[in-house]
């Protein structure tokens, strides 16, 4: 797990010029479609071996009227909502301003923790202004130039403390999670929380990523979902387009797509930008937690297209399966068989995940479509109680007992559900090495039948007891 990082600050203190080094010129193609308001950018940054989140207060006119002011202010909140950490930005040369003023008292307030920048810091023309920026009061001023790449390393060493810290929370999550399970007594009252923490929400919108061969008809379904919310929400709020994610609201759900796409096309029409390859479908499926696999009705199935769903489940990434262009089917009812069995034939590491029939040009089934994501990223999150997966298991137990190999019968004495996304059981066995991998697979089934868990790897894991 690493951690975001949001640039904020007024206009033109250098905010965008830092992004796109941190970045790399992979993001600096950013897309100024007309009637498209490109807010908040969000790219994928490094910073000597660190990794994080960086987001980027893009597009942003210095404020004049109010409602220019209002928008920057709600922008602004909005960034350091979704950050963990926040590097406030000044520029030097100009010393601080009042408009500063404004936003340091926005972080002041609301942020988790503010690391401060004066920037173009290059030259002694900035010493002046980086001695005013102590007077903030957010500690003391990093003095950096973004455009000439100065003063990198000492934001690296800021932000160091805070990249192991998130480090160190995720490699214990990932170890107590199941110990701190089998200790705690089940329903502690913290689920609903937890649950809550989870759902789409605007500052962690559920993020999409849609994958398939050339011509399934990607661009056309991204930009449908995009053209119906764009009239819904009018040119002010909602949708940031940039080369990488598209933000939109759909159908009440907020949504993050990445756009392989588009990216395609754009480098389609800039020959300058490399070509998009393979590793793009690879870079969609690590960035989503709900997979879309695209098929073209005329030829489901392809290879490419097996290669990414087997990757999408390796990976551990909620699926969905769309078959696209069935506006254009005749027999529909005999197609969807076939379609089916050549699913469970071709896929069956994504036994029960949802197969969904579109039209991306007319718009037909996408509310289907939009249905079935939810729910597969439902499923994905979903924490099963101990008592009631113990329950369980005494019943499959029951009904089918393990096996007894030189008359030593296999004990399975206790279940867990270790982690959620996806979902991770763990299961105490005697002697897990001699378990057949038939029987997890029993096991594996009926979780996902009896939970009606579809379109979601499930983890099982045997663990002896020493
Ligand atoms: P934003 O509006 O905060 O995103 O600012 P931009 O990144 O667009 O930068 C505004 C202007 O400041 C541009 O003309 C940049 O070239 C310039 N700029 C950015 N960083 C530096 C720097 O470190 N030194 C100097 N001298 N100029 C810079
Ligand atoms: P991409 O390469 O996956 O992004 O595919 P495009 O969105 O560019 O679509 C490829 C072609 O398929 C275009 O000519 C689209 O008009 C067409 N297409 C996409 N979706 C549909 C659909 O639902 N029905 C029909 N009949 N054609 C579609």
């Amino acid at each position: 797990m690493s951690f975001t990082l949001a640039i904020v600050g007024r206009p033109n203190v250098g905010k965008s010029t830092l992004f796109n080094r941190l970045v790399g010129k992979k993001l600096a193609l950013v897309d100024d479609q007309p009637g498209v308001t490109r807010d908040l950018r969000e790219g994928e940054a490094r910073l000597g071996d660190i990794r994080f989140t960086v987001i980027d207060t893009a597009g942003l006119e210095e404020a004049t009227d109010e409602s220019l002011q209002g928008r920057m202010r709600k922008l602004t909140e909005r960034a350091v909502d979704m950050a963990d950490v926040c590097l406030f930005m000044i520029d030097a040369r100009a010393g601080v301003t009042a408009t500063d003023e404004v936003f340091a008292e926005i972080l002041r307030k609301r942020a988790a923790r503010v690391l401060l920048a004066a920037n173009k810091s290059e030259g002694s023309a900035a010493d002046a202004g980086v001695l005013e920026a102590y007077g903030l009061g957010l500690g003391e001023p990093l003095r950096i130039s973004a455009e000439h790449g100065e003063g990198m390393s000492e934001l690296f060493s800021a932000l160091m403390p805070i990249s192991d810290e998130f480090e160190e929370k995720a490699a214990e999550a990932e170890t107590l999670a199941p110990i701190m399970d089998l200790e705690l007594p089940e329903e502690d009252g913290g689920e609903e929380e937890a649950e809550a923490a989870w759902r789409p929400s605007a500052e962690r919108p559920l993020q999409v990523a849609v994958v398939g061969r050339p011509n399934a008809g990607k661009s056309t379904l991204i930009n449908k979902i995009l053209g119906e919310d764009r009239l819904l929400t009018g040119p002010e709020a909602g949708i940031t387009r940039d080369s990488i994610s598209l933000r939109v609201d759909w159908d009440g759900t907020p949504v993050k797509i990445f756009d392989t796409a588009g990216m395609r096309k754009k480098a389609k029409v800039q020959d300058k930008v490399e070509k998009l390859s393979v590793s793009d479908g690879l870079r969609a499926v690590k960035f989503a937690e709900v997979v879309v696999v695209l098929l073209d009705a005329a030829i489901p199935f392809e290879q490419q297209d097996l290669r990414i769903a087997d990757l999408a489940e390796r990976e551990g990434r909620a699926v969905v399966v769309a078959v696209n262009k069935w506006d254009i089917e005749d027999e529909k009812q005999e197609k969807l068989k076939a379609l089916k069995e050549a699913f469970e034939r071709l896929l069956p590491q994504l036994r029960g995940a949802p197969l969904v029939t579109v039209s991306a040009k007319t718009g037909r089934g996408l509310d289907r479509l939009h249905d079935a994501i939810l729910k597969a990223h439902e499923v994905w999150n979903r924490r099963i109680g101990t008592g009631q997966l113990n329950r369980w298991l005494g019943a499959m137990l029951e009904q089918h007992p393990p096996p007894a190999p030189q008359g030593r019968r296999i004990r399975l004495r206790y279940m867990t559900q270790a982690k959620t996304r996806p979902p991770q059981f763990v299961v105490m066995c005697s002697h897990p090495d001699k378990l057949p991998d038939s029987y997890s697979r029993y096991l594996v089934n009926g979780l996902r039948g009896d939970f009606d868990m579809p379109g979601t790897p499930i983890r099982l894991f045997m663990r002896g007891q020493g």
